[in-house]
């Protein structure tokens, strides 16, 4: 059996979020995980610099709390360690961190520093044999995992199974795209990477999410909570419940099931609360065909069927909003797509749906248009 901690918190003021940490770590007894030489690395999500009221990244007022948590009692061996979308390097690290409001005090004194990575045997039976994995998160004794909770383009909801995608050095993250093509295959890999990170605590800052066309280009949803577990995959299933989506339905979980990831029990402790009502809006990318109303219930499933392997769907560019600035080109796994004339050009043949290009777009110009398989 697993346990996930709810503490509800209705806005990013430092002490009620203060507040909310200690009651989380008192729950799951993180201080007699500790001593002062264990060393700590906290990964939050910084996809890449955004403001933090975009509800792209992990707020910083829920960082700095972690961060005084721990300090206050004298473990201070520790280090904010992530490696964003673009490159792994210290000026573009310098330039998110800046953005997403991580250079400032109570944080600014952690930030990683060392960009280099190293390699670590997955476990027994995985698909990848090794992950290249950021130094910070590879040399730490003790991992605590916080996630922003978004909906997502490839992968329907980001937690804290998909946050720790971000332990991949910088433009590898394309790579393991290329060698995991489709969904089935990249959401077997998180399960793999998660099971050689082993993160010991993920807390979700569920404060403010993000729904509709997330990770990058979603709006934000104020939810007014935190969890916290020791177990990721039990913390995922919650989250997607309090979404008021369907556990089952979430292609990251399904791969956890099949490989025995998930607990036969949860038990939620702390603050009460109730699936999100309307449920999160999902992106485009994994909305229904909307001809629902049109066919009859017991046609739908096998008309989804046809449709879906009929259609596929992929990313198109408004000329009009892109700036030529490039960051779908570096971030696309298959390198189709070319910027001529300032304007981003996306061919469909090789492209592999993986949707990194719109998750990466700085001024959303990247929108989800169904076509023809390979057409
Ligand atoms: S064009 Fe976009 S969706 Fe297609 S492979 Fe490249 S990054 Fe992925
Ligand atoms: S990332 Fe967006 S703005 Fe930049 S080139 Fe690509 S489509 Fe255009």
């Amino acid at each position: 059996m697993s346990t996930v901690n709810a503490v509800l918190v209705d806005s990013y003021d430092g002490e009620l979020v203060y507040a909310a940490v200690c009651r989380h770590f008192e729950a799951l007894g993180v201080a007699g995980d500790l001593t002062p030489e264990t060393r700590i690395a906290i990964k939050p999500n910084l996809l890449y610099g955004k403001k933090p009221e975009a509800g792209v990244t992990t707020n910083p007022a829920v960082l700095r709390a972690v961060i005084r948590w721990l300090t206050e009692r004298g473990f201070t061996n520790l280090v904010v360690a992530e490696s964003s979308g673009g490159l792994f390097t210290a000026e573009y690290m310098r330039n998110v961190y800046a953005v997403s409001g991580y250079k400032t005090p109570g944080i600014q004194e952690y930030l990683n520093q060392d960009f280099t990575f190293g390699t670590r045997h997955a476990p027994e039976g995985s698909s990848v044999k090794s992950f290249n994995i950021i130094t910070p998160i590879l040399e730490a004794d003790y991992i605590i995992n916080l996630p922003k909770l978004k909906t997502h383009a490839m992968t329907t909801v980001s937690a804290g199974v998909k946050n720790l995608f971000g332990v991949i050095p910088g433009l590898q993250k394309p790579d393991m795209h290329r060698r995991c093509p489709d969904l089935d295959a990249f959401v077997g890999m998180l399960c793999e990477l998660c099971q050689t990170v082993k993160p010991q605590i993920t807390l979700l800052d569920a404060v403010d999410s993000m729904e509709g066309n997330g990770p990058g280009g979603g709006t934000v949803k104020h939810t007014g909570l935190t969890l916290a577990s020791r177990d990721v995959y039990a913390l995922d299933v919650t989250a997607v419940g309090f979404m008021g989506l369907d556990p089952r339905e979430i292609p990251h979980l399904r791969a956890a099931r099949q490989r025995g990831l998930l607990p036969e029990e949860i038990t939620v402790t702390g603050d009460r609360f109730s699936p999100c009502s309307p449920a999160f809006r999902l992106p485009d990318t994994v909305k229904s065909t909307g001809f629902d109303d049109a066919v009859p219930r017991f046609l739908r499933k096998p008309a989804e069927f046809v449709l879906d392997t009929l259609l596929r769907s992929y990313p198109k560019v408004d000329r009009t909003k892109c700036v030529g600035c490039g960051k779908c080109a570096e971030s696309c796994p298959q390198k189709i797509i070319k910027i001529t004339d300032k304007k981003a050009g996306m061919p469909r043949k090789n492209c592999i749906s993986c949707f990194c290009c719109q998750e990466m777009c700085p001024v959303h110009a990247i929108s989800v248009k169904r076509g023809l398989k390979g057409m």
